[in-house]
């Protein structure tokens, strides 16, 4: 059997390879119009930006290398300008000598793929370039090398422009990319899309949305791009606006095409001539998940159906199921990656589909180096199809929108995303995968644990009190930045301010990613409150309708989404200086804020404090914390989702302060001691302070909790730790022991008499004092889910409060005192 191949590239070469392996026998001559097959399309843009240093690592196979391993014949420079299907030959032409020949064949498999498009707006020029193989990649590589160009212009942001832009970056050249869209990299949604500008420009690469260029100018000193109301100057310009199929022999011979040039195929990749076969980027494709016919050019499915083609031409069946449009993109230190279909193509088609914004760690958070990544999966709630993912974020992003791909190809019901059970080792990933994480989401949505509402319904709540707008984040975060109408009630303090929210209005919730809002509104339902939580939280609405703004124009960092001070800039020397680093990576909210806190009480006005964090909510957090505190902000940079912030302790905190919370003369006592008398001295300082007038707060932690327990037993139901570990602590201020010399509650009664003697009041005296002068009694949430105390056995008028309320007083006193 004869079987010739029309390109040697991605599907040609694959077909060649794969024929002969089946095949010993068959006569295969493969064409190549250029002078390169079997190259790294995909690798091209990291040459020009000297990722890759080798040129001949761009070529996997050389015609001789192809010819010694498979017996190819392979005839580089030599195009197939026609095909005559009567008399089943291709005409020839070398390109080298202009000589034309004919070959004869029994099967024919073209694989021409897809030239770039280059609009006539564009002057013809060496400075206007497109990419799609090695003698393109040279020409940039060249013009860069001898021209030295300044700056370029990428025109069109898909995935092609993108990688450009990145490698142009690196190789030292100013970089815009103009986009006639919203969004760069379409196949993603405008929401998960809205990091990956705010990444993209902080890496220096200036983006310009929206905007058409309509012509494009060269004198002798560079190129004019003509925007719409705009122009821009540039010495090099790059063309990736789309490409188009290589289809025009398989027209001209009167194969079946579409629209778009797209050359018709069946299942088994056969044209509408049962002896050519067709494949690669040249070819119409189902939509795996549509049903839909497409053209959606990558290189997986390419090689798969050269693959195929060649399985048929051997008499075997292999058929191509369509393709589903899983794509990966490095956009810096970013990691962007799609499968399915997206929301735009969900909405367009009319169906019937839910979505879920899930924001999960790469790996365990406490093992160094966890990063956040953004999950969107969308899914039909009736029958569970789970319809498209994408994923955003800096690490451990392929492998989960690989899961979620498989789990498309598999057919697996969405809620079966709970059951996957994924590899799992702290430096990986966490015991709840994010794949799983999303799963967990959509079940509870399904199930109607909870309901959600989304980014886009938030503006248009009413804000006229017919409803609640509750934000449950710590009040540090609230106050760093909130939703227009939302009042703050943290999540900890809920279940106390049940009785002031009215009961027939509707709730609309929100906290930082949507967890702590779940965990709200199953609260809130079971009080009978008609419950939405915001899907993706105050994360995700403010990543879409944040300020986005060019940081040059608003000195905004884009990462970071806070101001960026002048200080930022002007101290760039003193950001210099000898700093004192922390390293709060793999902390979540308020953990790094708490680190950094600490650390500011022990540095010396002046000093720079430097920190590390991999926690998303930080970036609000610092602002605000700077803002109160008085102490400066010098900005934030991020790399690979790490954040590095970096603040001057200030020299005068008081008068830098703008906040009118800032630090004032009140007294912070955090009482982790149990024993009787660090529970005594704690009440008769703490009733001493509010005696002279002090604002006093005192936090309750671990083992300082048992002081404020009821003396009697409440029944409550508990699981099996938290019931034995209560029973085990002594219940109530009179069962305390004494630190030293306690003999058994001996010392402990023997003290109390001394006490009483002496006209000292007794610890529940003195807790009954310093709850009628005012003192705030809290007791540390978490400590309470780690001791499995439960609000209903503490003493009246005790708060519940997390880290972040102990450290909103800490900074509002003058003390603090650690028991
Ligand atoms: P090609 O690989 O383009 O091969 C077609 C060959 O046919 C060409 O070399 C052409 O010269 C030759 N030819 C055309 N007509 C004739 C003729 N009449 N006679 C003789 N020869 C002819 N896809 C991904 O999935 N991931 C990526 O990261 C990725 N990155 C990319 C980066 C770049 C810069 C480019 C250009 C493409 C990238 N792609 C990527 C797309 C991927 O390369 C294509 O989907 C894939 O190469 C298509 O294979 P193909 O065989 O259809 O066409």
């Amino acid at each position: 059997m004869k079987i010739l191949i029309v390109g040697g590239v991605a599907g040609g070469a694959t077909a060649a390879a794969r024929l002969r392996r089946l095949d010993e026998k068959a006569d295969i001559i493969m064409f190549e119009r250029g002078g390169y097959i079997s190259f790294a399309n995909c690798g091209l843009p990291y040459y020009i930006g000297n990722e890759i240093k080798d040129k001949d690592a761009l070529t996997l196979q050389t015609p001789e290398s192809f010819y010694a391993r498979f017996r190819v014949d392979v005839r580089i420079n030599q195009e197939v300008v026609s095909i005559d299907r009567e008399m089943k030959s291709v005409a020839v032409k070398n390109l080298r000598t202009g000589e034309e020949y004919s070959e004869g064949y029994d099967k024919l498999i073209l694989s021409p793929g897809a030239e770039p498009v280059m609009p006539d707006i564009a002057v013809k020029s060496d400075r206007v370039l497109t990419l799609r193989n090695i003698p393109d990649t040279l020409k940039i590589k060249n013009y860069i090398e001898t021209q030295k160009p300044g700056s370029a212009i990428i025109v069109g942001g898909g995935y092609i422009g993108v990688e450009m832009a990145e490698n142009l970056k690196n190789a030292g050249l100013k970089v815009t990319i103009v986009e006639m869209q919203d969004q760069i990299i379409a196949p993603l949604d405008y929401d998960m899309i809205c990091d990956v500008h705010r990444h993209i420009v902080q890496k220096g690469v200036t983006l310009i949305l929206s905007e058409t260029v309509t012509s494009v100018q060269e004198d002798d000193s560079g190129l004019t791009v003509i925007l719409g109301s705009s122009e821009i100057r540039a010495d090099l310009l790059i063309m990736t606006v789309g490409i188009r199929p290589e289809s025009e022999i398989a027209k001209n011979a009167g194969l079946k095409v579409n629209e778009h040039g797209g050359i018709v195929v069946d299942e088994y990749m056969t044209t509408s001539d049962e002896n050519i076969y067709a494949v690669g980027d040249a070819v119409e494709i189902v939509d795996f998940v549509t049903g839909q016919k497409n053209m959606i050019p990558l290189a997986g499915p390419a090689n798969k159906q050269g693959r195929i083609a060649a399985d048929n031409i051997c008499g075997i069946k292999s058929s191509f199921k369509g393709t589903q449009g899983s794509a990966i993109i490095k956009v810096f230190d970013m990691t962007v990656a799609t499968t399915g279909i997206n929301e735009k193509t969900a909405k367009k088609l009319g169906l019937a589909y839910d979505k879920s914004f899930t924001y999960s760690a790469s790996h365990a958070s406490y093992y160094p180096g966890a990063v956040n990544m953004s999950v969107k999966v969308l899914y039909e709630p009736e029958s569970g199809r789970i319809l498209g993912a994408q994923v955003v974020g800096f690490d451990g992003v392929d492998k989960r929108c690989d899961v979620l791909a498989t789990a498309i190809r598999a057919g697996l019901n969405v809620r079966g995303l709970t059951e996957l059970e994924l590899c799992y080792a702290p430096p990986y990933s966490s015991a709840k995968d994010p794949v799983n994480m999303a799963g967990f989401v959509i079940e509870n949505l399904l199930e109607g644990r909870f309901k959600q509402f989304h980014w886009h319904d938030v503006d248009s709540l009413p804000r006229d009190g017919s409803v609640i707008l509750l934000d449950v984040r710590t009040k540090m975060e609230y106050i760093n930045g909130h939703i227009d109408g939302f009042v703050n009630i943290p999540l900890d303090e809920l279940r106390e301010h049940l009785d002031e929210l009215d009961q027939k209005k509707k709730v609309y919730l929100t906290c930082q990613i949507g967890l702590r809002g779940y965990v709200a509104s199953r609260i809130l339902s079971k009080y009978g409150f008609d419950v939405f939580n915001l899907s993706g939280g105050y994360r995700l609405y403010h990543s879409v309708l944040g300020q986005t703004e060019h940081p040059e124009v608003i000195g905004m960092n884009p990462e970071t989404q806070l101001p960026e001070s002048k200080e930022s800039k002007e101290s760039k020397e003193e950001t210099d200086m000898q700093s004192i680093k922390i390293d709060a990576c793999g902390l979540q909210c308020p953990g790094p804020i708490v680190k950094l806190s600490a650390a500011v009480k022990e540095a010396k006005a002046g000093d720079i404090l430097e920190i590390s964090t991999t926690d998303p909510a930080f970036a609000c957090d610092i602002e605000g914390y700077c803002r109160r505190t008085g102490n400066i902000f010098l900005g934030m940079e991020s790399e690979k989702g790490v954040s590095i912030a970096k603040i001057k302790k200030s020299d005068d905190n008081d008068s830098q302060s703008t906040c009118s919370i800032a630090a004032g003369n009140g007294k912070n006592f955090i009482v982790f001691s149990g024993d009787l008398d660090k529970a005594i001295a704690s009440f008769i300082m703490a009733n001493a302070a509010a005696a002279l007038g002090r604002e006093v707060s005192m936090f309750f932690t671990f083992w300082g909790l048992n002081i404020l327990r009821k003396p009697e037993k409440v029944k409550i139901k508990k699981d099996f730790m938290s019931g034995m570990f209560s029973a085990m602590m002594p219940r109530g201020s009179k069962k305390l022991k004494l630190s030293k010399m306690n003999m058994g509650g001996m010392g402990a009664k023997m003290i109390r008499s001394i006490m009483k003697e002496k006209n000292v009041d007794s610890l529940e005296d003195l807790i009954d004092m310093a709850k009628q002068s005012g003192v705030e009694l809290i007791a540390c949430s978490m400590s309470m889910d780690v001791m499995g105390i439960k609000i209903e056995e503490l003493i009246d008028g005790v708060k519940i409060g997390g880290a972040a309320a102990m450290l909103a007083h800490a900074e509002e006193s003058d003390m603090s005192l650690f028991i």
